[in-house]
């Protein structure tokens, strides 16, 4: 709900919830085209994969005639769905799917390629389609004309369709991205967005594509090893939720941001319930009234990288904590961490989208709140509290222009 850098969280209203979940994929329909596609090649690869998703990228190489739209369609053999697709506008009968361009990627020369991408979800197999069709004829990775060529050769090469792994929002999400990308350079850390340097991007840089957490156990409740497990799964799950929208676009260097905890807080040690010493477990080292991993070893207190007095060395240093408090009803988030309530986190701890908590971790990536506005033309989104559960194209995209903003601090 509160986004908060540099301070110390505070607690505030609750949840709006119950809201619907809001599927948007990317650009607008376009009509579709008559003509003829003669010869394709598909490229279908899942570049990362996890409990329950995936993301994969498409490629199109035409070995046929010049194409000015297209629609790609194939059916998933497990069972697949796209939750969320980019460079294409994806509609699903049951398990057949259709892909069609958007506004800049509809002209495919003879020899040209486009490629878009997409975020599914699978529950028992993700085996690959076996079979695309474009515009209608089968994809045999040959080219196959059915009249002969008429035309001459062009003799200008052909334009390079432009890559989906840069900036090129749909067409409808450029003002509001350009809205709200405005708003936070002139009201984020007095006006000196840039100065700022322990957004979540700094610390995924900072340990070279990962991150450490630590859980504040703020509860009584006990914590079986199960439960501590189920806690860490989720933890990634959800971060790569946000993540996964990165993979493979403008540079951005990660297919996956693991998460390792690395350590837990605690009043009683024996609220905890395992023996084993995977994680360092830090007890009644109480700070806001709950407890803290050690100081030494937090970001939040080191953002000079020296974890020299953390007593599991840099190994065990955490960069966001997980702050789980009994009774808490609402949300905080910022470089510091997320903070939720403890009975919420464990009752959807096996969910596959934890709203309140993807809605945080928003927040420690830069993400803002829209509690008093609504960039133009743009409808439910998770970071607009209490209008969408699941992350949103739009969401995607405010997350990517950070990425575009912050990207030459590290020197990409
Ligand atoms: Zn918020």
């Amino acid at each position: 709900m509160t986004r908060s850098f540099r301070a110390s969280p505070k607690r505030f209203g609750g949840w709006a919830g119950a809201a619907t979940a809001l599927l948007v994929v990317g650009g607008w329909a376009v009509a579709t085209s008559a003509e003829a596609a003669t010869g394709c090649r598909v490229d279908y690869a899942v570049g990362s994969q996890w409990a329950g998703g995936f993301t994969a990228n498409v490629t199109i190489a035409n070995l046929g005639d010049p194409v000015t739209s297209w629609r790609l369609a194939w059916t998933f053999p497990s069972q697949q769905q796209v939750t969320q697709a980019w460079g294409a506008t994806v509609t699903a009968a049951g398990s057949q799917v259709t892909a069609a361009n958007v506004s800049y990627n509809g002209t495919i020369a003879t020899g040209g390629s486009v490629s878009f991408g997409f975020n599914g979800s699978w529950s028992t197999a993700n085996a690959a389609p076996t079979s695309f069709t474009l515009n209608g004829t089968v994809c045999t990775g040959t080219s196959t004309p059915t009249t002969p060529p008429t035309t001459t050769p062009p003799t200008t090469p052909p334009t390079t369709p432009p890559s989906t792994s840069g900036w090129n929002p749909p067409a409808n999400l450029v003002t509001p991205l350009n809205e709200v990308w405005s708003h936070v350079e002139s009201t984020y850390n007095n006006g000196n967005l840039y100065g700022f340097r322990n957004y979540g991007w700094d610390q995924v840089m900072a340990n070279g594509g990962s991150l450490n957490y630590c859980v504040r156990w703020d509860s009584a409740a006990p914590v079986s090893t199960a439960l501590r497990d189920q806690i860490h799964t989720s933890i990634n799950r959800q971060v790569n939720k946000w993540m996964a929208y990165m993979s493979g676009h403008n540079g951005w260097p990660y297919a996956s941001v693991p998460v390792k905890v690395v350590g837990w807080a605690v009043r009683d040690r024996a609220t905890l319930q395992w023996t084993d010493n995977s994680v360092d477990v830090y007890v009644n080292n109480i700070r806001e009234n709950a407890p803290q991993c050690s100081e030494p070893c937090g970001r939040f207190f080191h953002q000079d990288g020296n974890y020299s007095g953390c007593p599991g060395g840099a190994a065990r240093h955490y960069d966001m904590s997980l702050w789980l408090t009994s009774g808490f009803g609402g949300g905080a988030g910022g470089d510091w961490g997320q903070r939720i309530g403890s009975e919420y986190m464990t009752s959807n701890v096996n969910a596959d989208n934890i709203h309140i908590l993807l809605h945080e971790l928003g927040h420690s990536f830069g993400l803002d709140d829209f509690y008093d506005w609504t960039p133009t033309g743009v409808g439910g989104f998770i970071m607009k509290a209490g209008s969408a559960t699941t992350i949103t194209e739009f969401d995607a995209w405010m997350l990517r222009d950070w990425w575009r903003h912050l990207k030459s601090r590290y020197g990409y």
